[in-house]
């Protein structure tokens, strides 16, 4: 292997190229700084996430600017109208954002979406390597006496041909729910529950222009089904169909096979009435994700924080994911932006700002705990089956450390 030893120097690097990553990138380049993402994929892949309720969507605006018809599609994006459920009955519920004061929610294409994210955070100066892992990292004490260069990260990074060796005064883990940065800190990812997602895409060439994300609780565990934004130009329209279940039980080894998934979605109610109306089939091979509520011990520490996933994953039901990542990336931005700039006393104001953030980001997880241990409890029926057993009497509160608002109503 060959490493390269000329070094490059960053005011921050950040480990991970998703929506907390570039949102995070963004801020910070356009305050001036200079700004390194990573991300090891060397081209994006299809991830789950299909839309955004109202507050996120209006968030995203404040991030890269109105949107208008010609510009949402070409960030993969389309207005949604709300979310129909049968949670806690058969009966479908009706949530619909025209009453909600932030306007509609958006329907997001991810692939197309978090590529757009990534050219905005270059326009504004952010430098992206892709297929390149962060390696090592060493926080050291420079030998100088400028208060400026007085500790920064020594990064050594593999590339896809070399390794390279870079220096960085923050780091920003956004490395999803993997945390990559934390874990080599020693930091603790602690899960507090087994969710797991399965999910399959289903196409037509019918015209499918539903603006509600669907949703049905089963016995189980429970399903969504959102319309992705259609291509300009394509006559295929394509929805994705989620099931959750908690990965130990036997319904997630059903719903690991085309046959499994097809036989638990046959038992809904509701679901597969709108796909077969508009003539679906399945395309490609189920997918798996890890849908637990999930934390880190601590989310940020000296000289680094963690933003969006890699801080906090929550639960789909509460649709919440892209706006955290969103809404973390740009706070983190912002406080590393002041620990940056306020240069005089630097270990003062570093330690000031992570603790804001800190404080910030524990009272987004105790909010989100009450608003999981809310939509669970409403949904009565099915006491014995084990996956709502378990949520009932094992709320998301109690955690489980491993080193390893899609609001129902
Ligand atoms: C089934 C399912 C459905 C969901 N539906 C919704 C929804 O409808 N609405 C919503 O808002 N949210 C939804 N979410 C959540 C949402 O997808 C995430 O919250 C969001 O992607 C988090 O963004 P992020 O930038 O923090 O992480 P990610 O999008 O996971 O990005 C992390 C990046 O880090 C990179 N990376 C990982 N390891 C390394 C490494 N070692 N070195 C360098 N780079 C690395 C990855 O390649 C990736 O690009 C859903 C999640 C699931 C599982």
């Amino acid at each position: 292997m060959q490493r390269n030893h000329k070094k490059a120097h960053w005011d921050v690097a950040i480990i991970g190229a998703g929506p907390a990553g570039a949102a995070c990138a963004i801020t910070l380049a356009q305050r001036g700084w200079r700004v390194l993402i990573l991300d090891k994929q060397n081209t994006l892949r299809r991830k789950p996430g299909e839309s955004l309720p109202p507050l996120a969507a209006s968030l995203l605006g404040s991030l890269i600017g109105a949107l208008n018809t010609d510009t949402l599609s070409v960030w993969g994006l389309a207005k949604t109208r709300g979310n129909i459920s049968c949670w806690s009955s058969t009966e479908p519920d009706l949530a619909d954002f025209f009453f909600n004061p932030q306007g509609h929610g958006l329907g997001i294409d991810r692939q197309c979406f978090d590529q757009q994210l990534l050219v905005k955070a270059q326009q504004e100066g952010a430098h992206l390597l892709r297929g390149t892992r962060l390696m090592e990292c060493e926080r050291r004490s420079a030998n100088t006496t400028n208060s400026e260069d007085a500790e920064h990260w020594c990064l050594t990074l593999q590339g896809r041909l070399m390794q390279t060796q870079h220096t960085a005064r923050y780091l920003v883990d956004a490395s999803g729910r993997r945390s990559v940065l934390a874990k080599k800190l020693g930091v603790m990812r602690q899960s507090h529950d087994q969710l797991f997602a399965f999910c399959q895409r289903y196409t037509t060439t019918s015209a499918d222009d539903d603006a509600f994300t669907r949703l049905e609780a089963c016995p189980q565990g429970w399903w969504y089904s959102h319309v992705t934004p259609k291509t300009p130009g394509s006559d295929t329209w394509e929805r994705s169909l989620v099931f959750h279940t908690d990965r130990d039980l036997l319904s997630a080894q059903q719903a690991a096979t085309a046959e499994g998934f097809a036989a638990l979605l046959a038992q809904c109610s509701y679901l597969p009435a709108q796909l077969s109306q508009l003539g679906y089939s399945a395309s490609g091979k189920i997918t798996g994700a890890n849908a637990a509520s999930e934390r880190l011990s601590a989310f940020a520490g000296p000289g680094w924080l963690a933003v969006g996933d890699a801080a906090q994953a929550y639960d789909p039901l509460s649709s919440q994911g892209i706006g955290k990542a969103l809404e973390s990336g740009c706070e983190a931005g912002q406080r590393l932006h002041y620990a940056l700039s306020e240069s005089c006393n630097r270990q003062g104001a570093e330690h000031a700002q992570l603790t804001h953030y800190t404080t910030a980001q524990e009272q987004q997880w105790r909010l989100y705990q009450k608003q999981h241990r809310f939509y669970y409890e409403g949904q009565k029926r099915w006491p014995d089956h084990d996956f709502w057993h378990r949520r009932r009497s094992h709320s998301a509160s109690s955690a489980q450390n491993t080193n390893s608002s899609r609001t129902a109503t």
